[in-house]
């Protein structure tokens, strides 16, 4: 039933469900909650319930729901100037750049709206250098990326996934990828050819369910990518700005890409924005009119990415998902139950591994959701705990009331 005249407010949320059902591609299942409003850690659906956000969007909202702050600069550049296009230069932009730039020690920056564009960027950029620089024969230069990758829904992106969901009738795909097993770093060193360019990576596997690599994996890669003259690609769009109680996942191993990917928190929740940060040999290959985006840098964008990054920072987030990772895990740990194989984290990027056994993860995502947790299963097992960086204790006991009866059950709906 549609209501063409009627505003959402007026609606229950069966019938915007149903709405949904009816008119959307139907391209997600979410669990069957209807938000209407966030703060901090917290969201409330539209009948006024109160969850505690155990997702933040994929990581999104590192910075908390609607943080103030963020908030603010959106609505002040908002009424002053949003888009030129980089047809024009903006007075965000410089500014974006060079924040950006001294935080992560980067040489150059290409601003983009997306995570996947982020990523289709540095596969174009570092395809360039690799004929341009490395010398690679025109039309042959690999990429080598990681079985259970996830680097977002694009075409050549999903050409190189080894999700069959993910690929199921989109080719013909996009040639020059070559997968390997993640954690592997004699695997690498095996698939590299003359023609490899760039080795595309997330420093912890977050769609696959939480996988850390072993100790010692992102070192062992860095050295072999320098020996072969390979450009490091670390995927940091899930991992970055604070997630895993560092600001950037590859310092946990004191080692430093040669371009990182970024997004998802980089504009706290309230906009798109991602970049490629670069060494400046790379992106230094890109000229006048090979790549860009409408959208891409926008002063919108900038002065609310120069916000959320500062925040972080300024508000000791990144030292909190550490502390409060520790703490959430120690308390998922507690837990007694068999059908639980395995509970691992870094910072606050957290998961638990049901065995096959228990059913899948989505029937206990189901129960949590009644009880007023937010999460979500991933690849049918895992349930992936990554709640917003400003998380504290009193937050975390709240949740483990509802958590830890739940988990402990020998089936979700018993
Ligand atoms: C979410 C994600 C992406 C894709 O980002 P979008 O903004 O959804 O395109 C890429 N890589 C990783 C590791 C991600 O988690």
């Amino acid at each position: 039933m549609i209501y063409s005249d009627a505003t959402a407010s007026s609606h229950d949320e069966a019938e915007l469900m149903e709405i949904e059902l009816e008119l959307g591609a139907h391209n997600y299942k979410p669990i069957d909650v209807v938000l209407s409003k966030g703060e901090g850690v917290w969201v409330w659906d539209s009948d006024g319930k109160r969850y505690l956000d155990c997702l933040s969007a994929y990581s999104a909202v590192n910075q908390g729901h609607c943080h103030p702050k963020i908030r603010e600069a959106l609505i002040e550049q908002s009424g002053k100037l949003t888009l030129t296009s980089r047809a024009f230069r903006n007075d965000q932009l410089a500014l974006f750049y060079q924040e950006i730039c001294a935080l992560t020690n980067t040489s150059k920056v290409l601003p983009i709206n997306s995570g996947a564009e982020a990523v289709e960027s540095a596969i174009k950029a570092v395809r360039k250098w690799g004929y341009e620089v490395k010398g690679v024969p025109d039309g042959q230069a690999e990429i080598i990326v990681c079985r259970n990758n996830f680097h977002g829904r694009t075409l050549s992106i999903v050409s190189f996934s080894t999700d069959p969901t993910a690929r199921r009738n989109f080719g013909p795909f996009v040639p020059g990828f070559k997968v390997i097993p993640f954690g592997d770093a004699e695997a690498l060193d095996a698939a590299i050819t003359p023609n490899t360019v760039g080795f595309l990576v997330e420093p912890i596997q977050g769609e696959a369910g939480v996988i850390i690599p072993p100790d010692g994996y992102l070192r062992a890669v860095r050295e072999i990518c320098s020996r072969h003259n390979v450009m490091l690609i670390l995927d940091e769009i899930q991992t970055g700005l604070g997630r895993t109680g560092k600001l950037l996942a590859e310092e946990h191993e004191g080692i430093e890409a040669d371009l990182t990917l970024v997004g998802k928190a980089l504009s706290g929740g309230f906009y798109p924005i991602s970049a490629v940060l670069s060494n400046s040999e790379v992106l230094g290959v890109l000229r006048p009119g090979e790549h860009g985006s409408t959208f891409g840098g926008n002063p919108l964008a900038c002065a609310v990415a120069r916000t959320a990054v500062r925040v972080l920072i300024e508000e000791g987030m990144i030292e909190n998902a550490e502390r409060m990772g520790a703490y959430f895990v120690e308390r998922l740990k507690d837990i007694r139950n068999n059908l639980i194989r395995e509970v691992r984290g870094r910072g606050l990027m957290v998961a638990v591994e049901f065995e096959p056994e228990a059913g899948g993860a989505r029937a206990y995502c189901e129960a949590l959701k009644n009880e007023g947790v937010l999460c979500k299963d991933t690849h049918v097992n895992t349930i992936r705990f990554a709640p917003p960086l400003v998380i504290n204790r009193d937050d975390i006991d709240w949740a483990f009331e509802r958590i830890a009866p739940i988990l402990a059950r020998s089936s979700p709906t018993t």
